[in-house]
C-alpha cells in the first residue's frame, strides 16, 4: 500500500487549523474551483497554489540556498536525469540525500528522468521495458524502468517523486497517444511496486492521454483508483494551442479527488497560473523566470521588462517600483542593463526578482482565494497585463469555465469594432 503522506487541507478562516478538503462543503479556501490549501510533506509545509523552481543539478543557477529561502521558495524541482548523471544518485545518497547534499531544508520534488531522456537525446526509443537511450557519457545503449526511475529517485530522497510516464507531445495525433496513456498506466503499477520509502516520498501519477478527453478520462480514472498521494497533469505546455491546453486542465482538475494536490506539470507562464489556478490547479514548475533572467528578462506585471533595451541605460527607476524584493530595493534598471548578458550578477539579480515575482503571486493567488477576493486579484492581474482590455479569447473562455468575471477588464467586443473601424 502506498501510504499517504500529503494532506492537502484547505484554510478554513472559522477554524483556528486545517481540515481536509473533502470534509465539507463549508470550506472557506476555495473560490468556485480555485483552492488555497496547505500541502504538509515531511520537509515543509508548502502553501498552494505554489510555483516551483526549477533547479537543475540540485541549483538554481546563481542564487543560495538561503536566498531562495529568503524568497519565500517552498519547494525546488529537481532534475533525475541531470542528477543522476552528475554527481549520481548512489553519491547523493551517501550524503543522505539531496536535501543535505544542497543544504535545502524545504521541500524538494524530482521528477522521473523520462521527459529529459525524450526531449534531450534524439536517439531515446521507448517500449514496454522502459526508455532506452545513448548514454551522453560513454555512448552505450542504457535502459531507464519504471523500477529503475524509482529507485534513483529513492536515493535522492525528494518529498514527492514522479512515476515514470510515456510522454508523448500534445501535438502528435493517432494510436501513438492511445498507447502512451494505456503504457503509463501499466507502468505506474511497476512504479507502485518498486517504491520502498512510501512513507517518506509521495507518488504522484501523471496523467497522459494528449488533448483526447476520453484518454485522459480513462487515465484520471485509472489513477484515481490506485489511491495516490497526488496527481500531475502531463503532456502540456509542449505546443498545443491555449484553447487545448486549459480544456485538458479543466476536465482533469474536475475529476481528480479533492483531497490530493493537482499538479500541471513544465506551465508556466504567469497568466496560465493564474489561468489554472482558477481551474482547481495546485502545483506548477517552470524554466521560464530563471531562464529568461539570463536573456535579460524581468517579470512584471505589465508583463516582460527587457532591461537589455537601451531605454533602460539611463532609468534610474528599480525594474517594479511595486516589487518589494532585494533587488528592486536595491538596484536601478540603468545598473542592471549594464550587467544583463554580460556580467553572472546580471542573470543572478534578475532571477532572484523573477522569482520574487513568481513566489508573490503564488501568495497573493493564496490569499487572495482564502479572503474571498480571488476575482478581484484576477482582474486586476489582468489589467495591468492587458490595459488596453485586449485579454486572450482562451483566458476569457477558461475564466467562463472557473465561473470568474472577468467583464471588468475586458474590452466589449463592440468598442473593439470601434477601436478597429476608427483606426482603419
Ligand atoms: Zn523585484
Amino acid at each position: 500500500m502506498n501510504a499517504v503522506k500529503t494532506h492537502l487541507e484547505v484554510t478554513v478562516m472559522v477554524m483556528l487549523f486545517w481540515i481536509v478538503v473533502e470534509a465539507s462543503s463549508q470550506v472557506l479556501g476555495r473560490f468556485n474551483r480555485a483552492r488555497a490549501a496547505r500541502l504538509t510533506l515531511p520537509h515543509f509545509l508548502c502553501e498552494t497554489p505554489l510555483f516551483m523552481p526549477v533547479g537543475t543539478q540540485g541549483t538554481i543557477k546563481g542564487l543560495t540556498t538561503n536566498q531562495l529561502e529568503d524568497i519565500g521558495c517552498q519547494i525546488i524541482l529537481g532534475n533525475t536525469y541531470h542528477l543522476a548523471l552528475r554527481p549520481t544518485s548512489e553519491l547523493i545518497d551517501e550524503f543522505g540525500g539531496l536535501h543535505k547534499f544542497m543544504n535545502w531544508p524545504r521541500a524538494l520534488l524530482t521528477d522521473s528522468g523520462g521527459f529529459q531522456m525524450v526531449s534531450l537525446l534524439h536517439l531515446a526509443d521507448i517500449t514496454e521495458e522502459g526508455v532506452t537511450f545513448q548514454s551522453p557519457v560513454d555512448g552505450k545503449p542504457m535502459l531507464l524502468t519504471p523500477e529503475e526511475s524509482i529507485q534513483i529517485q529513492n536515493r535522492i530522497g525528494a518529498d514527492i517523486i514522479m512515476a515514470l510516464d510515456d510522454v508523448v507531445k500534445t501535438t502528435i495525433t493517432g494510436p501513438r497517444i492511445e498507447e502512451a496513456m494505456y503504457r503509463t498506466l501499466r507502468w505506474i503499477d511497476r512504479c507502485i511496486a518498486a517504491h520502498k520509502r512510501p512513507k517518506e516520498q509521495n507518488l504522484f501519477g501523471i496523467v497522459q492521454g494528449g488533448l483526447d478527453p476520453v484518454l485522459r478520462d480513462i487515465c484520471v480514472q485509472g489513477l484515481v483508483e490506485r489511491n495516490l498521494p497526488g496527481y500531475a497533469i502531463g503532456g502540456l505546455a509542449g505546443g498545443e494551442d491555449k484553447d487545448s491546453f486549459w480544456r485538458v486542465v479543466a476536465q482533469c482538475t474536475a475529476s481528480l479527488p479533492e483531497s490530493k494536490p493537482r499538479y500541471v506539470m513544465g506551465v508556466g507562464y504567469p497568466l496560465d497560473i493564474v489561468v489554472c489556478s482558477a481551474l482547481g490547479a495546485d502545483m506548477y514548475d517552470c524554466v521560464y523566470p530563471t531562464r529568461t533572467a539570463r536573456f535579460g528578462t524581468a517579470l512584471v506585471p505589465e508583463g516582460v521588462l527587457k532591461l537589455k533595451h537601451q531605454a533602460m541605460a539611463d532609468d534610474t527607476r528599480p525594474i517594479d517600483s511595486t516589487c518589494e524584493c532585494m533587488v528592486c530595493k536595491n538596484y536601478t534598471r540603468a545598473y542592471l542593463h549594464c550587467l544583463v548578458t554580460k556580467d553572472a550578477m546580471g542573470s543572478q539579480l534578475l532571477s532572484y526578482h523573477n522569482l520574487y515575482y513568481m513566489m508573490q503571486l503564488s501568495r497573493n493567488l493564496h490569499s487572495s482565494i482564502i479572503e474571498g477576493t480571488f476575482p478581484k486579484f484576477v482582474c486586476d492581474f489582468l489589467k495591468n497585463m492587458f490595459p488596453e482590455g485586449d485579454v486572450p479569447e482562451w483566458v476569457c473562455n477558461a475564466m467562463e469555465v472557473a465561473g470568474i468575471d472577468i467583464s471588468s477588464c475586458c474590452t466589449p467586443l463592440n468598442s473593439k469594432l470601434e477601436v478597429y473601424t476608427s483606426s482603419g
